[in-house]
């Protein structure tokens, strides 16, 4: 009779487990769509989570985050941000306009731009600070009235404005209708990054990430399905 059973895998931690399945996953979605795994980055994204959460997510060697509030972010990251240096954090929340100093002091790319305000207060943050900013434009996509983003016919306007402030504009995101099908939302998305020779697409969350691959998203913001549900 064996004395002993073998160490545990490191995916003996739920969060651990969850991980490799979600990487997993997203290595499978590549191949079935005839993309390289390497061109798609799983963005964990972190907010509400407990600090238990958050280091068991960095054990497993995950680096590319996405917080959505900018206080909350600084708080979780602050101290954390020396310890790792590849760490990789991503702004998928609303930007104020007085929170732009501390947002580009600690995310390395804004996924939120929506609205030429928030293009100029970035642009003039960014000289005051010596950087130039990294965005994506947020596109309402469904048009909803609730949801943050620029409209599809202002997206073009609101990318050359970004551009000619100097920000680098890196591509497009968008949060589909909760009750549609995502798939023509992401090829919407899609479209118009090609139209704008933008290559990042960040689109995907825990329901729909799949599909968001075969529409060619190259980031994938995907919370509950590594963390488990959140408390509403
Ligand atoms: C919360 C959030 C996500 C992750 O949502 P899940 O459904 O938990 O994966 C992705 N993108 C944005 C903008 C979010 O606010």
């Amino acid at each position: 009779m064996a004395i002993s059973s073998p160490l545990p895998a490191a995916s003996s931690s739920p969060i651990a487990a969850r991980f490799a399945t979600v990487r997993a996953d997203i290595s499978a979605a590549c191949i079935i769509a005839g993309r390289d795994p390497r061109d798609v980055t799983l963005t964990a994204v972190t907010k509400t989570q407990p600090p238990e959460a958050i280091d068991a997510a960095l054990a497993t060697g995950q680096r590319v985050f996405g917080e959505n509030r900018v206080q909350e972010a600084m708080a979780r990251w602050t101290d954390r941000r020396p310890l790792h240096p590849d760490l990789h954090l991503r702004l998928i929340g609303p930007l104020q306009t007085n929170k732009v100093r501390e947002a580009l002091s600690l995310f390395d790319v804004i996924e939120t731009l929506d609205r030429p305000k928030l293009a100029q207060a970035l642009a003039t943050a960014g000289q005051a600070m010596g950087l130039a900013p990294r965005v994506l434009v947020q596109v309402n996509t469904g048009a909803e009235v609730q949801k943050a983003g620029v409209a599809v016919v202002d997206a073009p306007a609101l990318i050359e404005q970004a551009r000619t402030l100097g920000l680098t504009v890196e591509g497009l995101m968008c949060i589909p209708p909760a009750d549609e099908d995502p798939a023509p939302h992401f090829a919407l998305l899609a479209r118009l990054a090609c139209d704008h020779g933008l290559d990042v697409l960040s689109m995907g969350m825990s329901g729909d990430y799949l599909a968001a691959i075969a529409s060619g998203a190259t980031h994938v913001r995907v919370g509950s399905a590594l963390f488990g549900a959140r408390d509403a």
